[in-house]
């Protein structure tokens, strides 16, 4: 019996039941861009410039599931290179990465995100982006956290040059 139960433990431990993820991105402002942010099109008069459409959000959160995978980051996966990701909504990214969980038989047991922006006011958009997040991984809105903080001024962020955002998700195989 000790047997057995040190042998479902170990295959366990090899087959990583639970991983853990991190992403981190950074965008910089500009004139004459969409601010996306989480799938919002938020009313700013800057947006965050990038091959694609540069929701740093987005970008975070799935460099995370990416790095839960082991599967490198979202550069190898949508190299800034190619025409057809040009000026893409991260969310289509987002369902992308969102099949290869799925198809390396993963699912999201919880997200958790900060974005880091001095302006514009970010609280009213968050339960948008939430709902964005959780519809195209096809899970729960309780499964999905978004905070937004300014960086008191300090840095890339608190000069409005440009916003980061960390993201780090749990996944556990089906
Ligand atoms: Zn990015």
């Amino acid at each position: 019996m000790r047997k057995i139960l040190n042998l479902n433990l170990n295959l366990n431990l090899v087959f990583n039941t639970m991983r853990i993820g991190f992403g981190y991105d950074v965008h910089r402002l500009v004139k004459g861009r969409r601010l996306m942010l989480g799938g919002v099109d938020i009313p700013f008069p800057k947006g965050l410039l990038g091959h694609s459409d540069a929701d740093v959000l987005l970008h975070a959160v799935c460099d995370a599931i990416l790095g839960a995978l082991a599967e490198g980051d979202i550069g190898r996966h949508f190299p800034n290179t190619d025409p057809k990701y040009k000026n893409i909504s991260s969310l289509k990214l987002l369902a992308k990465v969102s099949g290869l969980l799925k198809q390396k038989g993963y699912t999201i047991s919880n997200i958790d995100s900060t974005i880091i922006a001095q302006k514009p006011r970010l609280a009213e958009h968050i339960p948008s982006m939430v709902e964005n997040i959780a519809k195209t991984l096809g899970c729960n809105t309780l499964q999905i956290n978004i905070k937004a903080t300014t960086s008191e001024g300090l840095g890339f962020a608190g000069t409005g040059k440009g916003m980061a955002a960390y993201a780090s998700v749990l996944i556990k195989k089906k």
